[in-house]
């Protein structure tokens, strides 16, 4: 790895096991843990520098000085981007899906002071940009750039979610974790043994392409994993009383935030579930925290 991303990586913290207790698991005979990588730096997004880390060091290694990517404008792919391009002295430039806000989202405060440039692109383009997958795919892209689709989801982002598997030092037989892209979720899928199954929670509505976005960015033909579709909330960054209120309460008896665009769905499904008595009793479950707490700032 690029010295500049090793010296980057002296600033994280350990992203810990939280082991969950409470009465309705012992009810069900489950034991659940929470990968917190929402501890992992107290600005970089959890899962996003897992995704991140090995394609900036592809770009680092490639001597270009410029990464261009695209996202909201409350994007923790982005934000992440924008900060850790800063940090390893990368130029970034950021392509936003929409009009330009009158006053700039805190999260694109940030960006804009960590150097990204920022440029808003009408929806329908944005759409376009989605079909270049590939680091030089952009139309127009200069020798000295490099290319980031959406989310960071290209095959490079997996090998830093197996870091994240093989962090796990508790024995497991269920993986839980929140789906944008799904990126996350591939890099666990091609990490872990077969013998494991991994469970997404989407966190878009109509998220059914996901399936065959995954099965593209997976090494191997694997047949141990879903997604939920069911627990979105009306849609991407849509919340509901009941998920707030959820979320408070898991708060409250954990001590472990959670933000309500990803994790916290992911967590009301998983609990769902559990009634439903979807998961097996003596099952260990390990809930991946994604991160994105920033994305909580009004
Ligand atoms: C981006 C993000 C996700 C989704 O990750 P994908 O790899 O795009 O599926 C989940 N949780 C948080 C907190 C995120 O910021």
């Amino acid at each position: 790895m690029h010295p500049k991303l090793i010296k980057l990586e002296t600033t994280f913290n350990k992203s810990v096991l939280a082991k969950i207790n409470n009465a309705m698991l012992d009810y069900y005979g489950i034991e659940l843990w929470m990968k917190r990588d929402d501890l992992l730096h107290p600005v970089i997004s959890g899962n996003k520098w897992r995704k991140l880390k090995y394609s900036l060091d592809h770009a680092l290694s490639l001597d270009v000085d410029t990464v261009i990517s695209m996202g909201g404008a409350y994007s923790n792919h982005l934000h992440a981007l924008a900060y850790a391009g800063n940090a390893i002295g990368l130029k970034t430039i950021g392509l936003i899906r929409g009009e330009q806000p009158e006053t700039l989202t805190p999260t694109l405060m940030d960006m804009k002071n960590w150097g990204m440039k920022l440029k808003f692109v009408s929806r329908s383009e944005y759409r376009t940009l989605r079909q270049y997958q590939g680091s030089f795919d952009l139309p127009g892209l200069k020798p000295n750039q490099y290319w980031l689709p959406e989310g960071g989801a290209q095959a490079l982002a997996l090998k830093g979610l197996a870091e994240l598997i093989a962090e796990i030092e508790v024995p497991h037989d269920v993986v839980c974790v929140s789906c944008g892209t799904g990126a996350t979720l591939a890099g666990i899928i091609d990490a872990v043994p077969e013998d494991i199954s991994v469970v997404g929670f989407a966190a878009f509505k109509n998220a059914g392409f996901l399936t065959d976005d995954i099965t593209r960015l997976l090494s191997r033909n694997c047949n141990n994993w879903r997604i939920n579709l069911d627990y979105h909330f009306g849609g991407f960054a849509k919340t509901t009383t009941e998920l707030i209120s959820f979320i408070n309460e898991f708060e409250l008896n954990t001590s472990i935030p959670l933000e309500p665009v990803y994790t916290g769905k992911m967590m009301y499904g998983l609990y769902d579930l559990l009634h439903r008595q979807y998961f097996k009793r003596g099952q260990r479950i390990i809930a991946v925290h994604t991160g994105g707490l920033q994305g909580k700032r009004k």
